[in-house]
């Protein structure tokens, strides 16, 4: 079978991560804006649907780059990567964020009827025919493949919200839906940045002549906006609460593990690794992808709790009298952050407390290290970087 283009497996994942290790310092720093079009994403490392997916983790992706180079060397590629951690736990401390966007992309819906040029627009856009080169070619790749280069992603918002003007809800909920590494957090908050509502008054703008050297003259967009006009903002960012509390695992009772598509390496979570599971059950994915490391995860939890029953998918409504029927009185999971997996079980956590079964969630040492210092702009973040993994090390 040909090795994947975007990893799902933790097999594939940590060849990937391997084969890209020589190139993951100075050639990613020189070279890892250059978009070079579909198939040819090689100075990047495609390990998003990986990570997104935590079939391999941040720590472990970070850990093997610093084996090979020094962190002076792999600045950048590290970076990119607390860009991760800074919009996860941007958003865990803003929940109402994602609530309030889920709405107004209906309220986007909505108005799209009102306005019948508006409408034909958004219809151009999302079918590749708005005679803008790069934008057309890049909703046709991100169709067949789930994947855009970081930066087409950059220019894919912007023309979308400032030569387009649609509303950036609608291409944030367009290319969600599409993407193979699909994330609440770095792709809301991503959309927000572009749009100049994340750092207020900072907008990104495309720029064809820059766009035509980084796609090495493939591409001559005309007609691109000038200037960018901020759109008002729909969503009333609150001020950042703490993190959620959650339930730590009780190491002595019986377990139903919860495998979800926030966490699929979750046995090398130490407070996870030793707990008596008797059954594993999962939640389904929203998307063949999620099918596929699902399907991987669960193999390498069978051979790790090979006495544990196999239940198959179960819905959140369902937890508790499935727990209850295979005999345990705790539900382990990794942290579930904001996003639909969470909502989807948010309504039942009373229920599974009223009804003795209690639902623990084992947050990783690195977000609970990292989501602290993503309270205001990333940089705070990043001047953390070093002491960070200094204690992810010890
Ligand atoms: C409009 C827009 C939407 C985006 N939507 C998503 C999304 O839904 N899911 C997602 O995982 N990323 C998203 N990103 C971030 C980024 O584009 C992808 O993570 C990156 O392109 C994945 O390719 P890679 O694995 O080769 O990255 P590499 O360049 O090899 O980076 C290594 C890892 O670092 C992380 N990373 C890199 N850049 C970023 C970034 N800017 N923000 C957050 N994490 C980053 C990813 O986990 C990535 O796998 C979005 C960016 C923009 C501008």
């Amino acid at each position: 079978m040909a090795f994947p283009a975007f990893p799902l497996t933790r097999a594939n994942a940590l060849e990937r991560l391997d084969s890209f290790l020589p190139a993951a310092a100075g050639a990613y720093a020189r070279l890892r804006n250059k978009e070079k079009g579909q198939g040819q994403h090689e100075h990047v490392s495609r390990l998003s649907a990986a990570l997104r997916r935590r079939v391999v983790s941040e720590e472990e992706v970070v850990s093997a780059v610093l084996e090979r180079h020094s962190l002076a060397a792999a600045e950048k590629f590290v970076s990119e990567v607390f860009w991760r951690t800074y919009w996860k736990g941007w958003l865990e401390q803003r929940p109402e964020v994602w609530e309030q966007y889920l709405g107004s992309v209906q309220e986007a819906r909505d108005a799209l009827d009102a306005t019948a040029a508006r409408r034909a627009r958004y219809q151009a856009a999302i079918e590749g025919r708005t005679g803008i080169d790069c934008f057309d070619a890049w909703v046709a790749e991100l169709e067949e493949t789930g994947y855009l280069h970081n930066w087409a992603r950059m220019q894919f918002a912007s023309i979308w919200i400032f030569t387009l003007d649609l509303p950036w809800e609608l291409g944030a909920a367009h290319m969600v839906d599409r993407l193979i590494d699909a994330d609440p957090a770095s792709n809301t908050l991503s959309w927000r940045w572009v749009a100049g509502l994340h750092t207020a008054g900072k907008a990104y703008l495309a720029d064809p002549e820059r766009i035509r050297s980084m796609t090495d003259g493939r591409y001559s967009p005309k007609g691109l906006a000038r200037a960018a006009r901020i759109p008002s903002d729909r969503i009333a960012v609150p001020s950042p609460t703490s993190i959620r509390t959650a339930v730590l695992p009780d190491p002595v009772i019986p377990t139903l593990l919860l495998v979800t598509t926030e966490d699929l390496s979750m046995e090398n979570i130490d407070t996870m690794r030793r707990l008596p599971v008797k059954a594993i059950a999962l939640i389904k994915g929203r998307s063949e992808w999620d099918e596929i490391a699902l399907g991987d995860a669960l193999s390498r939890l069978a051979e790790i709790w090979p006495e544990a029953t196999a239940l198959g998918t179960v819905d959140p409504d369902r937890l508790a009298d499935t727990a209850r029927a295979a005999g345990c009185t705790q539900i382990a999971t990794a942290f579930l952050p904001v996003g639909p997996v969470a909502s989807s079980i948010a309504p039942y956590r009373a229920d599974l407390a009223k009804s003795g079964v209690a639902f623990s969630e084992s947050l990783r040492d690195w977000d609970r290290h990292g989501w602290p210092h993503c309270r205001k702009g990333f940089f705070a973040l990043k001047e953390k970087i070093p002491a960070l993994i200094r204690s992810a090390r010890a």
